[in-house]
């Protein structure tokens, strides 16, 4: 066992709708009717092979969730494997604009409340506490992201503290979303966005200097062009690198080394998580075992920390994690290779 597998972590790149196991996915999906189709491999509820196979497996899983206690019930079960994977502070994506997609009935803010609620008390007694980043999903267009963005400005005191951009990233372009992260910054909300996965470098400059994401979610083909791995160096803009999923969606080819050693060295900060860890048949933990086999122990030590730093937690809080992350981890707190 190594130090990695218990020590206390920071989550930051994760999609509540991805942690749905297997088994509640097949549940949900005969308690709705939901057809599983072709995706129904045997012995194996997930199954894509490309990148856009994979947003419509997403899109399944999130059609069987139909009504605030099914999203209370992923909600609680995601505290219960985050508290195996010892994660003590998180910010977890939820896509309120694909949930209503399926199903145009559902009231967005009692599910919300819903998830806050079943967050809470699951969290409390176990010492985890779970902020939310609403998914702005650009495959629904302009319109309805800025539509988006302003419901989530009215759902900050149910614990949502930014605004995200995942889904068809080739098709859809961050420019589009400027004015749409504008308005969420306006409201008060932090902004990070996918980029650098199914798109190249210029998809990250973009997301960075138009949009103004404070993180980016991969970013790992910004290793693509030199000058933009020295932008998120130079404006020390954190990367949530998921290899497994980088891996599987062909963000980073598996015949190469993955670029997140690439980028440390070249100064960008990595952290690192696992996306849509039941998708993606993966944990927190089995992530930084990779890592540290790529990198070595001490290294994926210190990109733990980095999330700290990468976090919105307030000032103090963000003091209180490195305070927790050094009490359980011998080495020591300066950059050490
Ligand atoms: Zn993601």
């Amino acid at each position: 066992m190594s130090v990695l597998d218990t020590l206390p972590k920071v989550q930051l790149h994760c999609h509540l709708e991805g942690t749905v196991r297997p088994q509640t996915f097949r549940e949900l999906a005969a308690k709705y009717g939901v057809e599983l189709g072709e995706r129904a491999v045997p012995g194996r509820t997930y199954a894509f092979a490309t990148f856009r196979e994979f947003l419509l497996l997403f899109a399944k899983v999130t059609e069987t969730l139909r009504a605030p206690e099914d999203f209370a019930r992923i909600a609680h079960d995601y505290v219960r494997d985050a508290a195996e994977q010892h994660v003590m502070y998180a910010e977890v994506f939820i896509s309120p604009s694909v949930w209503t997609f399926f199903h145009r009935e559902l009231d967005v803010r009692a599910t919300v409340e819903a998830i806050r609620s079943a967050l809470d008390e699951a969290g409390r007694p176990l010492g985890i506490e779970v902020a939310l980043i609403a998914d702005l999903t650009r495959n629904f267009g302009v319109e309805r992201a800025e539509q988006s963005a302003r419901e989530a400005i009215g759902l900050r005191e149910l614990g949502v503290v930014g605004v995200g951009l995942g889904g068809d990233e080739a098709n859809y372009p961050p420019e589009l979303y400027e004015r749409a992260f504008a308005i969420a910054r306006e409201g008060g909300l932090h902004t990070v966005a996918h980029a650098g996965e199914a798109a190249g470098a210029e998809s990250v400059r973009v997301a960075v200097e138009t949009l103004g994401a404070e993180r980016i979610g991969h970013g790992v083909r910004a290793i693509e062009d030199p000058a933009v791995v020295e932008l998120l160096a130079q404006k020390r803009i954190p990367l949530e690198i998921c290899p497994t999923s980088n891996r599987l969606t062909g963000a980073a080819p598996e015949h190469t080394d993955h670029p997140l050693a690439a980028l440390d060295a070249a100064g960008c900060v990595v952290t690192i998580d696992a996306d849509d860890p039941a998708l993606f048949g993966t944990t927190l933990r089995d992530e930084f075992r990779l890592v540290a086999q790529q990198v070595g122990e001490v290294t994926a030590i210190r990109f733990a920390r980095n999330a700290i730093d990468a976090s919105f937690a307030p000032t103090e809080r963000k003091a209180e994690l490195h305070r927790t992350f050094a009490s359980r981890n011998s080495v020591p707190a300066g950059r050490s290779q």
